[in-house]
């Protein structure tokens, strides 16, 4: 049967048609009957569906008959946006092929780039294939050729497709049967033992555990004893069975095939995916698993009523469960109460994730600024993570070097756009590396920058100054040294440390007056005048000051009584002195809420 089994996936920049493809594949092979066939089937959660983006890999499994013999089309339908790169390698890990979809409007982009780079990391076969072709300003033959000159292809060799109508689906199947290989079977010793790679899972509160799995070697049949490689965890298959896209049971899974499996564990953190699921008790060698994604970006999440905490606890523990990217841990601020401080991949992540809990449970979020992971290494080698300012040592002491995340940055771009383009990084710490021209309507831009500059908007700016088009693409580089400080605020000569933020120092002044300025815009008024200081390590970088309410004490007083309204105006003179002796500046939660607010 392996002989029948062809596994791939689809690859491309974010809205290309993806989705569009999967639904008609499911169309053309029968698995979906055109009547229950709504757009992006494959993307179950409604976030997905209403945003047009596709979040989380999602396998399906179709029958076809060509030529009186019966194929097995496994396929895993992948998201685009370079934050969930880390979903499109796992699908990558558990295929032998890939379709890498270009829209014919747009040509190939930064994450069609991005993609290609990994599937052909993985040593995927390629299909490649222009979509869109039905739209009248489509480019099908320049884009045609875009493709073929990256691939290093004839032009003719590229099919084109429409996702939307269903034009050449039959061709696409054809090609997909041809040219990707069944899936291979490890040789040598132990290939007779079941092994098998989890690359998902989700929690039933019946089923336990279940792992979505590409079986490698041999067959696992339901009621099996089974255990899982790196965590030593032990359960049973109560269930095994492939996706229709839902869930259908069957006897057993062997080698080639894509399916789940039921595990019967209770603990979610049992089943890791990246992990070898094998028969119990026999010995094998387990599968290369992938790396486990490190949060780059950090934001807390906190109720806005706090009664809620609980509630959002239970929401992050769930959500985590299909989301091994994203962490999260418990923290209390001023004026907020207890909230979260979580890690993302990304900027796009942090969004994604705090709109399906808000969705989840009707919660009210506040949600902070994200900021990036530091690190701080000790003169003996030491390392530790700075995740927030509250980690930021006491007195750093003069051999303590620091360290920020930095990228590689892709940017694809008409030329025409590319003045405008550059002109951006001139405020964008980094290194600009080369530009290179596809053909005569594209140019690749490649820089390293440190993350922190990917954050603050960048995308944006650059979607601006290319009215759109230029597309984005980055890939983790490492940690390169920092010149880091922390920037401190005082309001009336206190330190409030909740105003704390880590800059560079390139940046403290620029920072230090932006931080000062928009303080003195929220704090209200107080009855004696607010001195708003910004410092670095003692020093002052920026002072505001919030003018004095003035409250007019003579009000009442009538006429000409010269000496009463002196000594009431001097009384008042006092107050405000005493009240600034003391220090007793209130500063409302809102003043807090609109700092700490994205
Ligand atoms: P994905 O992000 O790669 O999954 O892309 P989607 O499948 O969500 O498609 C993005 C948009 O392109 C949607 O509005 C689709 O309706 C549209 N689309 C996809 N394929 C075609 C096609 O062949 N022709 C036209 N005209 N539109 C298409
Ligand atoms: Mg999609």
């Amino acid at each position: 049967m392996r002989q029948e089994i062809r596994n791939f996936c689809i690859i491309s920049h974010i809205d290309h048609g993806k989705s569009t493809l999967a639904d008609r594949l499911l169309e053309f092979t029968n698995t979906v009957p055109k009547e229950k066939m709504r757009p992006q089937f494959l993307d179950m959660m409604d976030l997905e569906r209403e945003r047009g983006i596709t979040i989380r890999m999602q396998p399906v499994r179709m029958e076809y008959e060509r030529e009186g013999k019966k194929y097995i089309l496994n396929l895993i339908d992948t998201p685009g946006h370079v934050d969930f790169s880390y979903e499109v390698s796992r699908s990558l890990s558990a295929v032998e092929g890939a379709i890498l979809l270009v829209d014919a409007s747009q040509g190939i982009q930064a994450q069609t780039m991005a993609n290609l780079n990994m599937a052909r990391k993985q040593g995927l076969v390629i299909i490649p294939a222009v979509n869109k072709i039905d739209l009248p300003y489509a480019d099908v033959e320049g884009s045609c050729k875009e493709i073929a000159n990256l691939l290093g292809i004839k032009k003719e060799d590229v099919l084109r497709i429409s996702a939307k109508k269903g034009e050449n689906i039959d061709k696409l199947v054809q090609q997909i049967i041809e040219k990707i290989p069944p899936p291979k079977v490890s040789s040598g010793e132990g290939n007779k033992h079941f092994r098998a790679l989890v690359f998902d899972s989700e929690y039933d509160p019946f089923k336990g555990v279940i792992a979505y799995i590409r079986v490698v070697d041999g067959v696992v049949t339901q009621g099996q004893k089974i255990s899982l490689y790196a965590s030593k965890t032990v359960g049973q298959a109560k269930e095994v069975g492939y996706f229709c896209p839902e869930k259908k049971e069957t006897n057993s899974l062997c080698a080639g095939e894509i399916g789940y499996i039921a595990t019967g564990i209770k603990e979610p953190s049992k089943v890791l995916v990246g992990d070898t699921l094998f028969l119990k008790d026999e010995k094998i060698t387990p599968l290369p698993g992938f790396e486990k994604p490190k949060p780059m970006v950090f934001a807390s999440l906190y109720p806005q009523n706090p009664d809620d905490f609980d509630l959002l606890k239970l929401t992050l523990y769930k959500l985590r469960l299909n989301d091994p990217s994203f962490t999260f841990e418990p923290e209390t601020k001023e004026a907020l109460g207890r909230g979260f401080r979580c890690g993302f991949l990304g900027t796009l992540h942090v969004e994604i994730v705090s709109e399906r809990i808000k969705r989840e449970t009707n919660l009210d979020l506040i949600i902070s600024t994200p900021s990036v992971v530091y690190k701080m290494k000790d003169k003996k080698g030491e390392e530790k993570f700075i995740y927030s300012p509250a980690d930021w040592p006491e007195n750093p002491s003069r051999d303590v070097i620091f360290q920020e995340p930095w990228y590689s940055l892709e940017i694809i771009t008409p030329p025409k756009y590319l003045g405008r383009i550059l002109d951006i990084f001139k405020d964008v710490r980094g290194n600009y590396l080369e530009t290179k021209y596809i053909n005569q309507e594209k140019a690749i831009i490649s820089f390293e920058v440190p993350l922190e500059e990917i954050i603050s908007n960048l995308y944006d700016k650059v979607k601006s100054a290319s009215q759109g088009y230029a597309s984005m693409s980055y890939e983790f580089l490492g940690y390169r040294e920092a010149d880091l400080v922390k920037l401190e605020i005082l309001i009336a000569g206190k330190k409030q440390e909740a105003f704390s933020k880590i800059v560079v120092r390139e940046k403290m002044e620029k920072e230090a007056r932006k931080l000062a300025r928009k303080l003195k815009e929220i704090i209200p008024p107080q009855q004696f005048p607010l001195p708003i200081q910004a410092v670095v390590g003692g020093e002052i970088i920026a002072r505001e000051t919030k003018k004095a309410r003035r409250k007019d004490v003579t009000a009442p007083l009538y006429g000409g009584d010269y000496s009463r309204k002196k000594k009431l105006l001097e009384k008042q003179k006092k107050g405000k002195k005493k009240l600034k002796e003391r220090g007793q500046v209130h500063l409302p939660s809102e003043v807090f809420l609109e700092v700490f607010k994205s």
